[in-house]
């Protein structure tokens, strides 16, 4: 089938000025891009007036959880919906595979966060997954699913043995075409690892010139494990990823870059200057972004760990409510965030918790006639410490202006859909947030478009992707720049403007309607 995508604003991905002209796709590939007149075609798309692009690619995804759920569409439909047509998956050390046949912790993988159908090794997921995908996935095996595997959750440090096992895991992703690893240092098991564990599992991912993403071990001013007095948490946990990519020498991705909490906020002039010294001396490290001032926590968020750790009757006792309740104002302070910036997602399966969703902590606390903290307290257990949050204050709009505009950055969502409760609105909107924020801000729309598509592609190394080019697979966005709309107080708004998405040559979005189709697939590396 040939459809022919016809005078258009053509935006190729590569960062290279847009021009009119017309982009031929013939079966899954492109046959032609520039001034096709007098071309055949068995379809035609009236492009007037309309932004022709690449496919957009998540760069950071944990879509790769869901694809073999009965009902696995609802998972891709709004990430289809804002034009995005390649995720990639397995970051946060969290992958569905990497697990060895025999493992006693199968259950285990997902960390909670995640739930696995299936775990297995690459090579099974690959199998699995043919034939089921709405987009196209890039795969990256977690860290924590492969340590999962061989000790479950146990903190101890893995043996020289227990490693050389792990690394077999690695061995069997990276050989069937994963395109990289991750890791978690802020979830179990991955916060447990030990340096030459870690060190290894890098040297592991670079000997096949992989890519290493790295959800670091602090995203805000001050964190849990560090010492108080020392320069910001934020800032040494980067430090710490650094040093695995020096001793490594691999290729390192650091994921989602936030700011949690307004003291945070300095730290971003300090790391962006770190992350270009380190390019300039030859070192291949860069980053992703959000588009959502906000993003996805668990209600324990501030809790210390004693307290989580104590039987639910002595939780109540005066003394430890006291020492909580001074502690949580602490760390509130020094994050510079308060209940106002706690948005409740879900509490529970619980009918009579659902007032609570889409409300701040300070919000119900008024309507309940309680104090923030002790509402506070109320959700954590009426939720079982199982509860879900939005937390503010990742960034502000100049924060996010500026990384939208810095040479290292590309764009991602971080975000899923969730079964219940208020949904996370990068999941529905954020790339069409992106677009939104450059026409409001006069940013380039081809620099945007590039950090979307071709750069993405380029990083983790994806081929004929990212760039409308002949040859290339046919994954395409059409979009109405003019009328992109979004609404970031309604989560799971609809985004306006995206009028025609693409997978593989196959229609996912027509005139602004969602088609179901299987055509996506795992790109695998080559
Ligand atoms: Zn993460």
């Amino acid at each position: 089938m040939r459809i022919l995508f016809k005078n258009g604003f053509v935006i190729d991905g590569t960062g290279q000025p847009g021009f009119r002209g017309d982009v031929l796709v013939d079966g899954e590939r492109i046959a032609a891009v520039g001034a096709l007149n007098g071309v055949q075609a068995d379809e035609t798309v009236d492009c007037t007036g309309l932004t022709v692009a690449p496919g957009f690619i998540d760069a950071h995804s944990h879509n790769d959880f869901f694809y073999d759920y009965d009902d696995a569409e609802k998972y891709y439909k709004p990430f289809v919906r804002q034009g995005i047509t390649t995720q990639v998956t397995g970051n946060c050390g969290f992958s569905p595979f990497g697990v060895a046949a025999d493992s006693k912790f199968k259950d285990k993988v997902g960390g909670g966060l995640f739930y696995a159908k299936k775990p297995g090794s690459f090579g099974e997921f690959v199998e699995r997954a043919e034939g089921k995908l709405f987009v196209n996935m890039v795969p990256l095996v977690g860290h924590g699913t492969t340590r999962i595997s061989i000790s479950g959750y146990n903190p101890a440090p893995l043996t020289a043995a227990e490693i050389a096992e792990e690394m077999k895991l690695v061995d069997e992703a990276m050989e069937n075409g994963a395109f990289g690893g991750s890791f978690g240092f802020m979830y179990e098991p991955g916060i447990y690892a030990k340096r030459d564990e870690l060190v290894e599992f890098a040297k592991r991912i670079a000997k096949y010139d992989g890519i290493l993403t790295v959800h670091p071990r602090a995203c805000s001013k001050v964190a849990l494990g560090y010492p108080l007095i020392s320069k910001p948490h934020i800032e040494l946990a980067l430090d710490e990823v650094v040093e695995i990519m020096k001793a490594s020498g691999v290729r390192t991705e650091y994921s989602h870059l936030i700011f949690v909490g307004e003291t945070s906020w300095k730290s971003m002039e300090p790391m962006l200057a770190k992350f270009h010294k380190l390019n300039g001396e030859g070192c291949r490290i860069a980053y992703d972004n959000y588009s959502f001032t906000y993003g996805a926590s668990v209600i324990t968020v501030v809790l210390p760990p004693w307290y989580m750790a104590l039987p639910k009757e002595e939780r109540k006792k005066p003394f430890n409510m006291f020492k909580l309740k001074l502690m949580t104002n602490v760390t509130k302070k020094l994050l510079g965030i308060d209940f106002c910036d706690f948005i409740v997602a879900y509490i529970s399966a619980d009918p009579a918790h659902k007032k609570y969703e889409g409300k701040t902590v300070s919000e119900c606390a008024r309507e309940e006639g309680l104090s923030d903290f002790d509402m506070y307290i109320k959700l954590v257990d009426l939720s079982n410490g199982q509860g879900r949050l939005y937390l503010g204050k990742y960034y502000n709009d100049e924060i996010i202006n500026r990384l939208m505009t810095d040479d290292l950055s590309v764009f991602m969502t971080d975000a899923w859909v969730e079964a219940a409760g208020t949904q996370n609105g990068a999941a529905y909107q954020g790339f069409p947030y992106f677009l939104k924020r450059a026409k409001d801000n006069n940013i380039p729309l081809e620099s945007v478009i590039h950090k979307m598509t071709g750069k993405t592609a380029d990083r983790f190394g994806i081929k004929d992707r990212g760039v409308l080019k002949e040859g290339g697979y046919a994954d395409v966005t059409v979009f109405d720049y003019d009328g992109i709309e979004v609404d970031p107080s309604v989560p799971d708004f609809t985004p306006g403007g995206i009028k025609h998405v693409y997978v593989n040559g196959t229609a996912a979005v027509k005139d602004g309607v969602y088609v179901t189709q299987h055509a996506g697939r795992i790109v695998l590396r080559k």
